[in-house]
């Protein structure tokens, strides 16, 4: 049987194909198209949105803001691989009119234009709000990190510095002994002079700029860098540590949209519930907003300033956890009872742990020895001389939260079902689990704002299809 054939390549064909009959009216780029058509660049602050009126016309910012989302859509991050996609690409011909922009005009705009992606990824957002994709009822918090630009080798700390010194000093003099003992043979040189001396002056100029770095990190209170991409941080994640950004997102239970983000610096999640939660709330205007997050984000001052600002969180409150030995659980903080007005616990056996300090903003109680040393509860309370109990300065929050994480013990499940789906697309999908392409916060920010852009537009086209958002949009 023959196989299926395509057309012979010299075929002239009847009626002249053009750009437009190859797209299909419900295509992705169409919808890019009609979205670009409704911004105001000049107002999101794209560079050159208003030409000059003399000097070589620049691109127009729109065509290359549709070849960034149609890039960062297709997971395309690469400038040199859009400038391909420009040449090749049937859809990009059609998005571009044929337009050709080389990659350097292509990573110029990029790096030239990153609040101006992140104000664009704002309207997408506030697009899906008004058409009713964004319901605002129940959101989810989380954080992931990212890796940037630089590697691992390039984070430095003063110890590590400290050990380089050490190692360089060590070698310094391992050259000069070479050269004594070649000035003390006999038999005249073994070794190439001229070689070593060059060897030790690189040495030395190494050692120099190491006590250079070593200064300047003293003087700024610096306890890392890293070279080439100074504000990132060193972060631990499943993987091991690596140098990178956390990227914290509030996505919206109704269709998993990510209508805020941030890049930040810190390594862990623990004060990022509240300003994450309140720009939610301010990004959404709404007077109250329910949250969800994991227990990384617990944190008993930001759970009260929640509470405060009229947002319920349902977090797990994470708290020190009970001493227990293989044979026995001993009494949990929650068996003994505070007494606000008289500031002390009463505990199982009836007794009285008076404060005994505070510690971190921790309130600590104990009891007396003689109690303990007596009662016969004490195989079930501690094994020390006496029971230590930790009241947490924001102790009624926590335990506000506790009793909310109680009554809703759905939360956590509600809270992985919204918030695992983007970062799951964002860095396995889009980034490969590799690293942002573009240094620094400025250039991470960047990305970040077009791969939430291009993840939403995603989302939006599956919940809407392609017909009916070009419909809203028009
Ligand atoms: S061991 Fe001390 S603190 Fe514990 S129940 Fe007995 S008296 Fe109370």
């Amino acid at each position: 049987m023959a196989y299926i054939q395509g057309e012979d390549r010299t075929q002239g064909a009847l009626f002249p194909v053009s750009l437009d009959d190859l797209i299909p009216d419900d295509h992705l780029v169409r919808v890019i198209e009609a979205y670009i058509l409704r911004l105001d660049l000049q107002q999101l602050g794209f560079s050159k949105s208003q030409p000059k009126a003399t000097g070589r016309p620049p691109y127009n910012p729109a065509d290359l803001l549709k070849l960034y989302i149609y890039g960062y859509f297709h997971r395309i991050r690469s400038s040199r691989r859009l400038e391909a996609e420009a040449q090749r690409n049937v859809e990009v011909m059609w998005l571009l009119g044929r337009l050709t922009p080389d990659f350097k005009t292509i990573a110029d705009f990029r790096r030239d234009n990153g609040p101006a992606f992140t104000a664009t990824c704002r309207a997408f957002v506030q697009f899906c709000r008004r058409v009713g994709l964004i319901a605002g009822e129940l959101v989810a918090i989380d954080g992931s990190k990212f890796q940037v630009v630089a590697s691992n080798r390039k984070h430095i700390t003063p110890n590590k510095l400290k050990h380089q010194e050490a190692a360089l000093e060590k070698r310094i003099a391992r050259y000069l002994a070479q050269l004594d003992e070649t000035d003390r043979s006999e038999g005249g040189e073994s070794v190439n002079r001229s070689a070593v001396q060059a060897a030790l002056r690189e040495l030395e100029t190494k050692k120099a700029d190491n006590q250079t770095c070593q200064a300047l990190m003293e003087a700024q209170g610096l306890t890392q860098h890293v070279l080439g991409e100074p504000e990132a941080r060193k972060m631990r994640t499943a993987a091991g540590k690596f140098v990178a950004y956390n990227i914290q997102s509030a996505v919206d239970a109704a269709h998993c949209l990510i209508f805020h983000h941030e890049v930040t610096q810190d390594g862990t999640d623990n004060q990022q519930l509240e300003p994450m939660a309140k720009a939610a709330k301010a990004e959404l205007a709404q007077s109250e907003l329910t949250v969800t997050a994991d227990a990384g984000y617990s944190n008993g001052e930001q759970f009260q300033a929640c509470e405060a600002a009229g947002i319920t969180a349902f977090v797990p409150a994470n708290r020190s956890v009970n001493p227990t030995s293989d044979e026995v659980t001993f009494f949990g903080r929650e068996d003994f009872v505070y007494n606000a007005e008289d500031d002390q616990y009463r505990c199982p056996a009836g007794k009285v742990l008076t404060l005994k300090q505070l510690n971190k903003g921790a309130r600590i109680y104990h009891s007396a020895v003689g109690d303990c040393s007596t009662c016969p509860l004490k195989p079930q309370c501690t094994k020390a001389q006496r029971r230590y109990v930790s009241r947490h300065a924001q102790e009624e929050a926590f335990e506000r939260m506790e009793k909310r994480m109680r009554a809703h013990p759905e939360m956590m499940v509600k809270r992985r079902s919204i918030v695992e789906h983007p970062f799951g697309n964002l860095k396995q999908w889009l980034f490969g689990n590799g690293r942002f392409l573009v240094r620094h916060l400025r250039g991470a920010r960047a990305e970040m704002s077009l791969a939430v852009l291009g993840y939403n537009l995603k989302r939006a086209l599956k919940v809407l299809g392609a017909s009916q958002m070009r419909g809203l949009m028009s």
